[in-house]
């Protein structure tokens, strides 16, 4: 039978510091094998909800169980070691004065041989078995951080946390580490919570992404929903650039250079900006001064000229100010188009990766 008890779960979990709430009201569960990344810019509440389910600080309200088991409210308190979690920071030191085996043994308890056979174990999987025996100093940095997965590992923790793991490694290594180190989670079937402020990290890492903001987890879900459907203007702009149009409802219509958009159930006169990102924006290359009709799904293209292009590696940005009311939008064309400033073209943008939300007031 499916084991459907998380092995993570928290409730109402809310922190402050001098009067200001830090972590607000934030519940989330994580399954056996599931990654979780609570992802959100830098201050937000991430790494004290972290500590706290550590068990390093103290929630003000709210419950936390490991397993199905309460470890945590404000009257029950399991101590950090009690708790089945195991941790991993970005500053992952190793003891320098113990040997790569005695780093890895460093939480086991019981008989020596079943210690040992569980630290050989566990470095074979994190490729390091010829290294039992050397000092962190011999070791590069990647391989370290690997040592630093298998002390984490050791004693079988059913949940493991991990803070910005992989900030402090070398960007050419990153990505194979962080792949590597995701591979051996998951066949052991450890649930992780794991912190990033980069939303690429969380993007590669994540089953499910909790997007937080002002100790709030706003959204919650697979990394493809979060990126496709965002809950509003800066959940959008957390993952990449972003153009706005801006308008006005009128009849839950809102006039564009592209057309007319839907704004359904929003009052007349509410400002609303529609959310597009630059690769979804298409210059139409056919389109000379009349050119085809556009399709339905790509609504009315729209006449701009070229303000600013630049080759940034795979793609290019080209900049462009509309003709409509002279505002600026951005599209990414694949590969080197670098036309001139002042280039008059035709843009057409994809109309059901377009986000209309009404717009708050900057307060
Ligand atoms: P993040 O991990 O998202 O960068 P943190 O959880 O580290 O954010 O911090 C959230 C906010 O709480 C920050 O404004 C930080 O300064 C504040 N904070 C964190 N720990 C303490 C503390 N022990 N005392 C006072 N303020 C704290």
């Amino acid at each position: 039978m499916k084991d459907v008890t998380p092995r993570l779960k928290i409730e109402n979990i809310t922190r402050s510091f001098s009067g200001r709430r830090v972590v607000d009201d934030v519940s989330l569960s994580v399954m056996p094998g599931q990654v979780t990344c609570l992802l959100g810019p830098s201050g937000c509440g991430k790494s004290t909800t972290l500590r706290i389910i550590a068990g390093v600080d103290m929630q003000d309200s709210g419950r936390i169980w490991v397993d199905g088991r309460l470890v945590c409210d404000t009257v029950t308190r399991v101590p950090p070691e009690g708790r089945s979690v195991g941790l991993m920071f970005q500053d992952f030191a190793l003891f320098p004065h113990l040997t790569v085996a005695g780093n890895v043994a460093f939480g086991l308890k019981g008989p020596k041989a079943a210690q040992r056979a569980r630290v050989e174990e566990l470095l074979e999987r994190v490729a390091l078995g010829r290294y039992i025996d050397a000092y962190p100093h011999e070791l590069s940095g990647g391989e370290q951080q690997r040592v630093a997965l298998a002390r984490a590992l050791a004693p079988r923790p059913k949940v493991m946390l991990m803070d910005e793991p992989f900030s402090g490694l070398d960007n050419r290594l990153r990505d194979g580490i962080r792949d590597d180190t995701l591979l051996i989670l998951k066949e052991e079937g450890t649930a992780v919570l794991l912190v990033t402020h980069e939303p690429e990290e969380a993007m590669r890492m994540a089953d499910e992404i909790a997007l937080m903001r002002g100790g709030r987890i706003v959204q919650q879900g697979a990394p493809y929903n979060i990126y496709n459907a965002p809950v509003d203007k800066a959940a959008a702009a957390f993952f990449s650039d972003i153009n706005v149009i801006e308008g006005v409802v009128q009849g839950a219509l809102t006039e564009t250079a592209f057309g007319q958009f839907l704004a359904p159930g929003v009052a007349d006169g509410t400002p609303v900006d529609i959310v597009i990102r630059p690769q979804h924006v298409r210059i139409d290359f056919d389109r000379g001064g009349r050119g085809p009709l556009p399709t339905a799904v790509d609504g009315t293209p729209a006449r701009a000229t070229v303000e600013r292009a630049r080759f940034i590696g795979k793609e290019s940005l080209v900049e462009f100010r509309l003709d409509y009311d002279g505002s600026l939008m951005t599209a990414t064309v694949p590969s080197v188009f670098l036309p001139k400033k002042g280039t008059p073209l035709w843009l057409m943008i994809r109309r059901e990766r377009c986000f209309v939300f009404p717009r708050r007031s900057a307060a």
